[in-house]
C-alpha cells in the first residue's frame, strides 16, 4: 500500500511517500507554503521522484496550516498527531516535542505509546516562531540559515526587550545604530526567540526526552540555547521539517491500511 503525508506550512511545503507503512519512496522540501505554488509542485516532485502518478497513492492524508486547500488529498489531520507519529516513529524515547515553524510555535507531550497526551501551541504572535529570525536575519542582513553561524561569535549577548516583533525590530535597529555588534544581537534575537518557546514549553511540562522539529530546529544555536535554558537535552529529528509529513504518511497507512486490502481483494 503507498500512502502520502502532505504537509502545508506557512513557510514550506513538505511531502513525504511511503510504501507499507514503513519504506519511504521520496520526501520534498520546498520552502513556500500555503497560498502558493509550493504544495501542488513538491507533491508533483515526490510523485516524479517514487515514480508514480496520482492513481497509485492509495490514501493522501494532508495537514499544517494550509492542509484545507490541498484538494488532491482524501483527508485532512491535525498537525499536532501527525508531528506526534512522525517523531515517535523515528525516536519512540520522546516524551517533548518542540515543533518551530514560519508562524507558529507548538510543545507537544507524547505518551508512551506516541499519542498525545497536551500541548500548546502559540499562532496568534511572531514572537517565539521563524518568522520572528526572518524579519531580524534582514536587518542583521544575514541569510537565516547563517543566523546561528553569526550568533555563534557573540561577545556580548544583547539584551532584546520588546517582546512584539514590530518593537523588537525597531530595537534591533536602534541597537545596530548605537554600534551593538552584529554577533551580539544575532545570540540575543535567538536567546528571545528561545526564551518565548522556553514558556510555551514549560505549560505543557517537560518530559525528556525532548525533540525539535521544524524549520527553525536547522539552526543550531537555537537548538543549544534550547538546552541551556530548559537545562536538559535536547535532540533534533532526522528530516526535522518532515515529520509531520511522515506522520501523516504513517497515520495513512495504519488508518487505511485494510480498508484499502479488503477493497483490493473483493
Ligand atoms: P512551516 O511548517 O510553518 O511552514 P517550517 O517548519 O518549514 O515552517 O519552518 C520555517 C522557518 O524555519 C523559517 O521561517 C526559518 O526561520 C527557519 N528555517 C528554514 N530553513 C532554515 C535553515 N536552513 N536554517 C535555519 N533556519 C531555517
Amino acid at each position: 500500500m503507498i500512502t502520502a503525508g502532505v504537509d502545508i506550512g506557512s513557510s514550506s511545503s513538505k511531502v513525504v511517500i511511503l510504501q507499507d507503512g514503513a519504506n519511504i519512496l521520496s520526501k520534498v522540501v520546498i520552502p513556500v507554503g500555503t497560498g502558493t505554488s509550493g504544495p501542488t509542485r513538491s507533491f508533483e516532485q515526490a510523485l516524479g521522484e517514487a515514480n508514480l502518478e496520482r492513481k497509485n497513492i492509495d490514501w493522501i492524508i494532508a495537514t499544517g496550516y494550509g492542509r484545507n486547500n490541498f484538494i488532491a488529498a482524501d483527508q485532512q489531520l491535525s498537525e499536532i498527531s501527525c508531528h506526534a507519529r512522525g517523531v515517535f516513529y523515528l525516536l519512540p524515547e520522546v516524551g517533548t516535542i518542540i515543533d518551530i515553524g514560519g508562524q507558529d510555535a507548538k510543545a507537544i507531550k507524547v505518551g508512551p505509546k506516541g499519542t498525545v497526551v497536551n500541548f500548546f501551541m502559540n499562532d496568534k504572535c511572531a514572537a517565539g516562531t521563524g518568522r520572528f529570525l526572518d524579519v531580524m536575519s534582514r536587518v542583521l542582513e544575514v541569510d537565516v540559515s547563517a543566523l546561528a553561524d553569526l550568533g555563534a561569535q557573540a561577545e556580548q549577548e544583547a539584551s532584546i526587550s520588546s517582546t512584539c516583533t514590530v518593537f523588537a525590530e525597531s530595537e534591533v535597529i536602534s541597537q545596530m545604530a548605537r554600534g551593538t555588534r552584529r554577533e551580539d544581537v544575532a545570540a540575543g534575537v535567538i536567546r528571545s526567540v528561545v526564551r518565548r518557546v522556553v514558556g510555551l514549553a514549560n505549560r505543557v511540562g517537560i518530559q525528556p526526552q525532548v525533540v525539535m522539529t521544524g524549520g527553525v530546529s536547522l539552526n543550531w544555536l537555537v537548538v543549544k540555547f534550547m538546552q541551556e535554558e530548559l537545562g536538559t537535552t535536547v535532540r533534533v529529528a532526522p528530516d526535522a521539517q518532515l515529520t509531520g509529513a511522515l506522520g501523516a504518511a504513517l497515520i495513512a497507512y495504519s488508518t487505511h491500511g485494510k480498508n484499502v486490502a479488503a477493497r483490493q481483494a473483493t
